[in-house]
């Protein structure tokens, strides 16, 4: 299992990214289980998560200790993904803003509920 630093920063996980940090948790744990036996000086030393956020619209997941190529590679790729789904529902969505510069990534359901539109950054 992914460990929580203990204590953690903060663990925040909006409900529509849930599935995608769960698949992300899920990957770690294959790859620390299957493959023990490869990266071995990287993976002696504790990983830990230390926060999960959102911010600036997009997925943060932060984590202390060494960790390897495979893990950065799957963390970039779920905060990446995280800008194409709706952090309220799951649904498709795109990065958004309010007028005063908030960013979230919203469904067209949620965009418009929430009072937010798509823009340019900036
Ligand atoms: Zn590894
Ligand atoms: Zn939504």
């Amino acid at each position: 299992m992914v460990k929580r630093a203990k204590p953690v920063i903060s663990i925040y996980i909006p409900e529509g990214w849930k599935t995608l940090v769960k698949i992300l948790e899920d990957f770690l744990d294959w790859h620390l289980k299957e493959n023990s036996h490869i990266h071995i000086d990287v993976h002696k030393d504790n990983f830990e998560v230390i926060q999960i956020k959102e911010k600036f619209g997009g997925l943060r997941y932060y984590t202390n200790g060494a960790i390897c190529e495979e893990f950065m590679g799957a963390i970039a790729f779920a905060e990446n993904y995280s800008y194409h789904i709706c952090e309220k529902c799951g649904d498709a969505g795109k990065l958004s803003f309010t007028h005063t510069g908030w960013a979230k990534t919203l469904c067209d359901k949620h965009r418009a509920e929430l009072g937010y539109v798509i823009r340019e950054r900036g």
